[in-house]
């Protein structure tokens, strides 16, 4: 069994999601994980914001706009006017729920509830474009099974018997088709994965499942070995090891959402990365196998705060590093990197939701100096110490641009740095016009 997921371009259009029919229709088992069409989850989120600030008039215009563009992907979408008018009416249900909030209270759960009906439309015009080409598929609701933690975990026992369980209905059905992205909190609340979350309802039931492939299917030929947003002559990765690709995802590939390669590689189930738009296209493989290559790509993640402390207590003492980590355990905030000195230790953070409270603790340890608005870049490459030549390189691109802290020697196959923001996108420029020079 496979999982095929695709994403809001790929099903961003009426003609779009027709051209994933055949992708999915080979007489394989398959489970289909949708995303909403592209845009609608931004527009559901700005409608939520709307609605929560009280904005009645803006938040009525948004829906009935989206409303519209629905309508139209219906008329495009069938060919019969009866499954025209069964789209309308699916339609109908799910605006009038959303418009349902206008002259109600308003509370940030209810957002998650608003924010879901981009992948509940999406999987439900889907299933209906099947059905009017008479191709036996199922829809089996992801609010059925996917579930977080109260740390927002997802709860794996939970979601692998009652996928099972959903799956059981439909033992001769090849298709079946679900929603990603959505999920249920621990108290039962509608909820999400975060954004860019249905490669990780992928990669979670391929691995509930044991499936012998996940298939996230975009907009691009594959993992890049550079942002294309930000950098020309980007060109795709075809193969990446389990740990190169997560760390890559984790520092700000937008391609994958940063932890779907976790559950594949706790199974080691392969993820292949494909184009929608050129389905002949090989895309990236990400297995287990590591292969090595001076440097195969990078990655940039903003956001992010550098926390440096100082204190004479920490020369040839012992237990003073473990007070400060116990410091970021207790405030569930994960720390991305760190380097030392041997009176300072310099870190950083991606969620500064409780850097105040972690601010007045690491006080009591020494002086404290922070600094927001910083970028790590990550850099895969061979970077084992038995082979030699390939760090230079890097800081002899950047040697006009100021790097704030350098992690090299904790994995084989990962430098990387931290520069200010505004630096990123030269830094990664830089990067690619030396790293890559004689690669295509
Ligand atoms: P989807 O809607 O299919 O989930 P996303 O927009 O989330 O698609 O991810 C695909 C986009 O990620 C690409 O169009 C590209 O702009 C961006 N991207 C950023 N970094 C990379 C990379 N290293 N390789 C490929 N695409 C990348
Ligand atoms: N629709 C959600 C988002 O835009 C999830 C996804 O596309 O993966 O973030
Ligand atoms: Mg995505």
């Amino acid at each position: 069994m496979k999982i095929m997921k695709f994403g809001g371009t790929s099903v961003g259009t009426a003609e779009r999601m027709r051209a994933i029919v055949p992708l999915i229709n080979t007489g394989e088992k398959v489970i289909v994980v949708l995303s909403a069409m592209s845009g609608t989850t931004n527009a559901l989120i700005e409608i939520s914001s709307a609605l929560y600030a009280g904005n009645i008039k803006e938040a009525g215009s948004k829906i009935e706009s989206l409303r519209a563009k629905y309508l139209d992907v219906v008329n495009n979408l069938y060919t019969h006017e009866e499954t025209r008018q069964t789209g309308r009416e699916i339609i109908d249900n799910h605006f009038n729920y959303i418009s349902g909030f206008i002259n109600g209270s308003f509370t940030r759960t209810q957002e998650k509830a608003i924010v879901a009906q981009g992948e509940l439309l999406s999987t439900t015009l889907f299933h209906l474009l099947l059905q009017e080409q008479n191709i036996n598929s199922a829809l089996i609701p992801a609010l059925n099974f996917m579930r977080i933690d109260k740390y927002g975990e997802p709860d794996i026992y939970y979601i692998t018997e009652n996928l099972k369980r959903e799956l059981e209905n439909y033992p001769d059905t090849n298709i079946i088709i679900t929603q990603g992205f959505i999920c249920r909190n621990a108290f039962g609340e509608i909820d999400n994965l975060k954004r860019g979350g249905s490669d990780y309802t992928a990669s979670l039931i391929g691995a509930a499942l044991d499936a012998s492939e996940i298939q996230i299917w975009t907009d691009i030929n594959g993992f890049h070995n550079n942002d294309p947003r930000y950098v020309e002559n980007t060109f795709p990765v075809r193969e990446l090891s389990f740990d190169e690709a997560a760390e890559l995802a984790y520092f700000g590939a937008k391609v994958l959402h940063p932890s779907t390669v976790n559950p594949a590689r706790d199974k080691n189930i392969p993820v292949r990365l494909k184009n929608t738009m050129e389905p002949d296209d090989p895309g990236t493989l990400i297995s287990r196998k590591q292969t090595f290559q001076d440097y195969k790509a990078i990655a940039a993640k903003d956001g992010i705060t550098a926390i440096r402390i100082k204190s004479d207590r920490m020369l040839m003492a012992y237990g003073f590093l473990r007070k400060v980590f116990e410091i970021f355990e207790v405030y569930r905030t994960p720390i991305d990197m760190i380097t030392t000195s041997e009176v300072s230790v310099a870190l950083t953070i991606d969620n500064p939701e409780n850097l105040p409270d972690i601010l007045k603790e690491l006080q009591n340890l020494g002086t404290v100096e922070i600094e927001e608005n910083q970028s790590i870049i990550c850099i895969v490459g061979d970077f084992r110490p038995e082979t030699t030549g390939s760090a230079p390189e890097i800081f002899e691109a950047l040697n006009t641009l100021p790097i704030k802290m350098i992690a090299y020697g904790g994995s084989p196959y990962n430098l990387s740095l931290l520069v200010d923001t505004k630096n990123k996108v030269q830094a990664l420029r830089l990067l690619n016009k030396h790293l890559f020079k004689e690669q295509k």
